[in-house]
C-alpha cells in the first residue's frame, strides 16, 4: 500500500505565500542608520521580495546560485532572506565582524558571484572587494544617500514590477541558505541548510513549549541575520504573522530598550552579553523603561547563568534558554519546565531553565563516552551528539570531512554534556575547553556561571593553564563590574560550596574586558594566547 497523501514538498515560498493571504497588515519595523524607524507590512514585504526573486532570476540566479549579503538586520535583508531562496537561490549571509580577509574566503569558497552590500557597509565591502571576484554588487540604500557611483543600486534593481514571475520546481531537499561556521578552529566551513530543514525548524521552535510563537507576538531579532539565520526566526515569524522589529546598525542596549518599550515587545532574542548589559541597564535605571510584562527572552549561542535568569526575571522578563550551532537550523534544544516542576522553588526552577534543556521536535540527543552511550543520570559526560532532519550531514566543498558524522549516522557536535533522568540537557564545555585536572575533567562552563553569580562580576571566562604535578589547572579570568572590587580568595570562597575543593581555580586573573569572537562568544583561544605564560598557584 502506498500513502495517499500529497507529495508537496516543504518550501521557503510556502511561507512567504502564507504571510501575504493572512497577515498582509503585520508590521515589520526596523532601525534605520540615522536611528529614526522604518515601518513596513509582511504585504509590502511580500511583493519587494518577489521583485528581488524576478530580478536575481534575470540575473542569472537558478536554483543551487548562491547569493551573498553584507547587511544588518533590516526589512531589506528581510527581503533578501526570502526573494534569494524563492528564486530557487542560496541566501548566503556573510558575517560582518569577520575580517575582510576571511569574508573574502567565504564569499570565494561558497562560490557568491552576486552580492547585496548595505550602503553603510561599504567601507567594510572596499576591503573585500580586491580579494574577491564577484560579477554584480548591488547596494542598499539604507542611508538614505544616493549610491556611489560604480555601483548599482538595489531600488533600481528591484524596480520593475515581479509580473508573471513563478517560483521555480524545487525539491524539498534544495539548498535554501548557507551559513559558515565561527571558525574558532581553523578556516569557517559552510553549512547549507535545505528548505525542508528551514520549514521543519519553524514549525518546531514555534511551538508552545519552545518559543511559543503566535500571531500576537511582537518579536525583537536582536541575533544577528549574519549569525545562523537569526536562529530561524524571520523564517518561523513569517509563519505564523507575528510583528517583527530590526535593530539596523544599533546595537547598543538604550537603543535596544527603546524600541522594546515602542513596539512592546513580547519576545526578543539575543545572546547572554547582550542581556547582561541588558540587566545592568535596568538596575541602573529600573523606572526608565515601561516593558511588556512577562516579555521573554529566547537566549543562546553561549550559557545563560541561574543568576542571570533570576535577576531578568526580578523585572518581569522571562528568559528562554536554548542551545544551537550553525551545523543544526540552528536551534537544538530549549529548556522548559514540565508540569511537575511548577511548585518548586524559584531558584530550583532558574537552575531548570539555566540548563540547555530538551531537544525541540524531530531532534534526537545522545552523549557518548569512550565506552559508548553514557547513562542519562545527570553526572556522565560525554561528547554529544545529535541527529535529525534539521541536522548538517557534512561540510560545504568538503566531501572528504567524514568525521563530524560517527559510523551510525549521528553528528558530533563537539560539545560535552550531561542528560539527566527527565532529559534535560546540560552543555559542561566544548571538547577542547574542558580542564584536565589530575586525570578528572573540571567543567569551565559550571565554574564561569557560579563565578559570574557574584555581585561583583560583570563576567568571567575558565581557562586550562599547565600545571606540573596536575596537568591541567582551571584558571578564571574575570572582569568585575564598573566599581566594584573582588579578590580571587573571596570569589572562591563565594563559588566553595558548589564545587569539590580540587575543582576550585587557586588562579584568578582581572581584566578590562573578555576578548569575544565575531559572534560574542568568549574568544578562549585568545585568553589561553594571553595566558600562555601563567604560573599556576596550586601546589605541586
Ligand atoms: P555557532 O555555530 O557559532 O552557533 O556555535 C555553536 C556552539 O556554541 C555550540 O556547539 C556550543 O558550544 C555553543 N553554544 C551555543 N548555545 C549554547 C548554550 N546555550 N550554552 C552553551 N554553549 C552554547
Amino acid at each position: 500500500m502506498q500513502s495517499t497523501m500529497m507529495r508537496t514538498p516543504l518550501n521557503v515560498s510556502h511561507l512567504l505565500e502564507r504571510c501575504r493571504l493572512y497577515f498582509p497588515t503585520r508590521e515589520i519595523v526596523s532601525r534605520l542608520p540615522d536611528k529614526s524607524i522604518t515601518r513596513t507590512t509582511y504585504a509590502a514585504l511580500y511583493d519587494r521580495a518577489r521583485r528581488l526573486a524576478a530580478a536575481l532570476t534575470r540575473a542569472g540566479v537558478t536554483p543551487g546560485t548562491p547569493v551573498g549579503t553584507l547587511m544588518w538586520n533590516s526589512t531589506w535583508h528581510m527581503e533578501a532572506y526570502f526573494g534569494i531562496p524563492v528564486a530557487g537561490g542560496v541566501l548566503h549571509t556573510l558575517n560582518l565582524r569577520l575580517s575582510p580577509e576571511d569574508i573574502a574566503f567565504i564569499i570565494a569558497d561558497a562560490g557568491d558571484r552576486i552580492v547585496l552590500v548595505d550602503d553603510v557597509l561599504l567601507p567594510l565591502w572596499e576591503k573585500v572587494r580586491p580579494l574577491v571576484t564577484v560579477d554584480r554588487v548591488i547596494v542598499v540604500p539604507t542611508s538614505g544617500a544616493a549610491v556611489p557611483d560604480g555601483y548599482e543600486d538595489y531600488e533600481a534593481f528591484i524596480a520593475e514590477d515581479a509580473g508573471d514571475f513563478r517560483y521555480p520546481d524545487l525539491d524539498e531537499n534544495a539548498p535554501a541558505g548557507m551559513c559558515y561556521t565561527s571558525g574558532t578552529v581553523g578556516r569557517p566551513k559552510g553549512v547549507v541548510h535545505s528548505h525542508r530543514a528551514i520549514v521543519l525548524h519553524a514549525l518546531s521552535v514555534a511551538l508552545p513549549d519552545c518559543l511559543d510563537l503566535s500571531v500576537h507576538d511582537s518579536v525583537f531579532i536582536v541575533t544577528p541575520m549574519f549569525h545562523v539565520n537569526a536562529w530561524g526566526i524571520p523564517f518561523a515569524g513569517a509563519m505564523v504573522g507575528c510583528s517583527l522589529s530590526l535593530p539596523g546598525p544599533h546595537m547598543g542596549v538604550e537603543d535596544l530598550l527603546d524600541i522594546m518599550q515602542a513596539e512592546q515587545t513580547t519576545l526578543a532574542l539575543g545572546v547572554p552579553t547582550i542581556w547582561m548589559a541588558i540587566q545592568q541597564a535596568l538596575d541602573r535605571e529600573p523606572d526608565r523603561w515601561r516593558l511588556r510584562r512577562g516579555m521573554r527572552m529566547m537566549v543562546g549561542g553561549s550559557a545563560a547563568a541561574p543568576t542571570l535568569i533570576g535577576a531578568l526575571e526580578d523585572h518581569g522578563l522571562a528568559i528562554k534558554h536554548g542551545w544551537g550551532m550553525t551545523e543544526l537550523t540552528p536551534v537544538g534544544t530549549l529548556s522548559w519546565l514540565k508540569p511537575e516542576h511548577i511548585d518548586l522553588p524559584p531558584a530550583q526552577q532558574y537552575e531548570i531553565r539555566a540548563r540547555q534543556g530538551l531537544p525541540i521536535p524531530l531532534m534526537e540527543l545522545r552523549i557518548m563516552g569512550e565506552d559508548g552511550p553514557q547513562p542519562w543520570d545527570g553526572t556522565s559526560v560525554g561528547e554529544l551528539q545529535v541527529r535529525g532532519p534539521i541536522v548538517t550531514r557534512g561540510y560545504h566543498n568538503q566531501p572528504d570531512d567524514a568525521e563530524k558524522l560517527t559510523a551510525d549516522g549521528w553528528f558530533r557536535t563537539g560539545d560535552v554534556a550531561t542528560i539527566d533522568g527527565e532529559g534535560y540537557m546540560r552543555i559542561a564545555d566544548r571538547t577542547k575547553d574542558l580542564v584536565k585536572s589530575g586525570g578528572e575533567w573540571i567543567s569551565s562552563v559550571d565554574l564561569e556561571n557560579a563565578i559570574m553569580g557574584h555581585p561583583a562580576v560583570a563576567e568571567a571566562a575558565v581557562i586550562a593553564v599547565k600545571h606540573p604535578r596536575w596537568d591541567e589547572r582551571p584558571l578564571a579570568v574575570v572582569v568585575t563590574r564598573p566599581g566594584e572590587a573582588v579578590t580571587g580568595e573571596d570569589l572562591r570562597g563565594f563559588i566553595a560550596p558548589r564545587f569539590a575543593k580540587w575543582q576550585l581555580p587557586d588562579d584568578f586573573a582581572f581584566i578590562e574586558a573578555l576578548p569575544r569572537t565575531s559572534t560574542g562568544k568568549f574568544q578562549k583561544t585568545k585568553l589561553r594566547e594571553m595566558f600562555h605564560d601563567w604560573v599556576s598557584k596550586t601546589p605541586g
